[in-house]
Formats: structure tokens, sequence, C-alpha cells
């Protein structure tokens, strides 16, 4: 059974260390600093076999090849040449198995164009209860989204919206810890969402026991992320009522949000 623990690094980012606690083999994803993951993996006496890389930035390769020159593992990785280290260029369509666990590739461009998304649907072990898993980078955060850097804003929205169609229960761990500020700005559009209010309360429990928010789950996500509801009446209207609902279709609508968020 694969035991997921975010590994702390810079202000707020979360490297996800995957492991199976009967092999005593562990992999990474987007790792931005190697310091912080070798002593987990020394902490936890694993062996780094892999690394999952979602996109180009800094923060999520930084640590890459000083892990690599010290462990023998496989990275995985999008086809970006500005990314050094990757062995094996995954694409929409492809397959990864991280110990023994399957993840397809999603691609999912708009806050860079090379960016990826590892989703696993189940256990390969049927006799283990466990839930579909999502590893989406900057792409989608818990109450929010990722910059729109280098694609576009139909672009971001196709992509957020392909990872809204995957199984409500899927848990999403997302690679930083945004939700505070995510869902105070979530709240700025929808005053009236009682499930992002109850969301907000919570959040801000976990906080306070310095506990991570992530993973949510893209059932969660879908009730309160207002990225992941230019398609919902009931953000339209919360946009009227505010004179802000300026185009109709879920790609305006979508525009206004993120361009409104820009400037929060
Ligand atoms: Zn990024
Ligand atoms: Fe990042």
């Amino acid at each position: 059974m694969l035991t997921i623990q975010p590994v702390a690094a810079f202000t707020d980012n979360y490297i996800w260390l995957l492991h199976d606690p009967d092999s005593r083999e562990a992999y990474v994803v987007d790792p931005g600093d190697a310091a912080p993951v070798e002593e987990r993996l020394q902490e936890l006496g694993l062996t780094l076999t892999g690394i999952l890389i979602t996109h180009h930035h800094f923060d999520h390769v930084g640590g890459l090849n000083a892990l690599k020159q010290a462990h023998e593992c496989t990275v995985y990785g999008p086809d970006n040449s500005a990314i050094s280290g990757i062995d094996h260029i995954v694409r929409a369509g492809d397959s990864v198995t991280v110990l023994g666990r399957e993840f397809d590739i999603l691609e999912v461009p708009g806050h860079t164009l090379d960016h990826i998304a590892y989703f696993s649907a189940s256990s390969s072990d049927s006799s283990v209860a466990d839930h579909p898993l999502l590893f989406c980078g900057d792409t989608l955060f818990a109450g929010g989204c990722g910059r729109v850097f280098e694609g576009t804003f139909p672009m971001m929205l196709a992509s957020l919206e392909s990872l809204a169609q995957l199984p409500g229960n899927t848990e999403v761990y997302c690679a930083h810890e945004y939700t505070l500020a995510n869902l105070a700005f979530a709240q700025a559009v929808e005053p009236d969402n009682e499930a992002l209010a109850t969301r907000v309360s919570d959040a801000k429990q976990t906080r306070q026991q310095n506990q991570p928010t992530v993973p949510s789950t893209i059932e969660l996500e879908q009730a309160t992320n207002p990225f992941l509801r230019a398609r919902s009446e009931q953000l339209r209207e919360a946009l009227r009522r505010q004179g802000r609902l300026e185009q109709e279709t879920a790609e305006g609508v979508f525009a206004t949000v993120r361009g409104w968020k820009d400037n929060f």
C-alpha cells in the first residue's frame, strides 16, 4: 500500500514523497530542493528509485540533478529541453508504474506549456480500499489554480475542466500551500457559497494546527474552487450581483475570475 507524505520546501512548496513500507523504496514528485528530500529519506530509511516532474519551473526541478547524482533513480517528466536530467519523456496516453501503482499522464497546459499531471485510477491491489490519486503541480490548487504564464485562459480552462472530470473522490495533491489565500479570494467571488464557508473554517483550523490543507478532493474543488465553476449558475449569479459578469461564456467567466485574482 502506497504511503504519501509532504516534504516542505522553500516557503510554501510541497514535494510529495511516495513510499512502499514493504520495499522501502520511494518516489518524489517535483523536487525543487534536494536537501529536505535527502533528510526525509534518511529519517525513514528509504531508497529513492524514481522522480516525477510536472513542469519546468525551478521550484519543481531545482533538486533533480543532485538527487539523480546521489541515487540510482529514474526521472519521468514532460517534453521540454529546458529540464535537464529527464530519463523518460512522458505524454498524454503514456503511463508510469510507481511502486506498483499505475499513473496515467494528462497534458494540462496553461500555467506552463509543458505542464503534465499524473493520475492513478486505482491500486492494482484490489484488496486495498484506496482512492484515485492526482499529482497536478501548479495547475489545480486547493481552492485555486496556477497563474497562466505561458498558455492562454481558454487553454487553462480546458486543462482544469479535464481534471474536474476525474472521479469525485480523487485525492488532489498540488505543489503549494496557497489554500487560505485562495479561499479568501474564492469567498470574494462567492460570498454566499455555503460549502466554501465550511471549507474556509476547516482550512483555518488545519493551518492553526500547522497541518497541510493538501490533499483535497475533486468533489470539494468542484463545490468551492471558482476556477472549476466557470459554468456554475451560482457563481455567475454572484458575479452578476457584483457587476462583474462581463461575458456569459465559460471562457469569459474564467478570464474574468482569473484576471480578478491576478490583481486581488
Ligand atoms: Zn510553476
Ligand atoms: Fe510552483
